[in-house]
């Protein structure tokens, strides 16, 4: 159970399966990465060890300079490719740490609303929910922060918006959530050991923090929808 999301100027699916590897010390029952080339989302997904999703990207690269990946310790929904992460429902990719409390009773609204799940897990209802309002009309942004409020649980997020290449929002209740600050390049981390290898300029979303993330960095806001600054700190070099 971790997550990471990069804006990059470069391919991303090697840096996020490094910074899953990173993490793996966490402990995990399956991995997986979505990207967007040219635009379009696509993603892999594999059960077991990293090293599964590894073997499967060299038969299978992902391509994209935008991208975010997890490895999934399952709640809800056996440890099964269909139920890793990212989630996708139309435009929108998820990774998930955590549990949405709430799940069965979203599930219910966006069934009668005509949306169709693929999956157990309770995390599907994130990606579903933001595909919702932007079928009702709201860009990625307004609609990742609805969907955002209509969570109960725990959790640390990242979501990807397919034509939507210079984005990834980001956020924060009860799951740690490390930003990083490259140079043109941004890195989102369960934690700072993740973006070691990435970033030295580190700072923490706070609970209930909302970040919008670009290239160029990222704009926070809090629980209650007021602009925030979090403090960006320089570590000692990774060794
Ligand atoms: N509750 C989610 C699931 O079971 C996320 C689990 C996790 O934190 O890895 O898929």
């Amino acid at each position: 159970c971790g997550i990471v999301g990069v804006l990059g100027q470069h391919e991303v699916a090697p840096m996020l399966v490094e910074a899953l590897r990173r993490m793996e010390y966490r402990g995990y029952d399956s991995a997986g990465i979505a990207t967007l080339q040219e635009g379009h989302l696509d993603r892999r997904r594999a059960t077991g060890k990293l090293a599964e999703l590894s073997d499967l990207l060299v038969h299978e690269p992902l391509p994209g300079k935008t991208g975010i990946g997890h490895t999934r310790w399952a709640t809800h929904g056996a440890p099964t490719v269909g139920n890793a992460h990212p989630h996708r429902a139309g435009p929108v990719a998820v990774v998930h740490n955590g549990i949405i409390e709430n799940f069965r009773a979203l599930r219910g609204e966006l069934a009668d609303a005509g949306l169709t799940y693929n999956t157990d897990t309770d995390t599907e209802t994130i990606a579903l929910m933001a595909q919702h309002y932007i079928e009702q009309g709201l860009g990625p942004i307004d609609a990742a922060r609805k969907t955002v409020d209509r969570l109960e649980g725990a959790f640390a997020l990242c979501l990807l918006f397919d034509g939507h290449p210079d984005l990834i929002i980001a956020a924060r209740r009860g799951s740690p959530l490390a930003l990083g600050y490259g140079d043109g390049e941004m890195f989102i981390g369960s934690d700072a050991i993740a973006l070691g290898p990435l970033t030295n300029r580190l700072s923490y979303l706070e609970e209930g923090d909302f970040a919008v993330v670009r290239r160029e960095g990222a704009e926070i806001s809090d629980g209650q929808g007021r602009t925030v600054t979090r403090e960006i700190r320089t570590l000692a070099p990774d060794t």
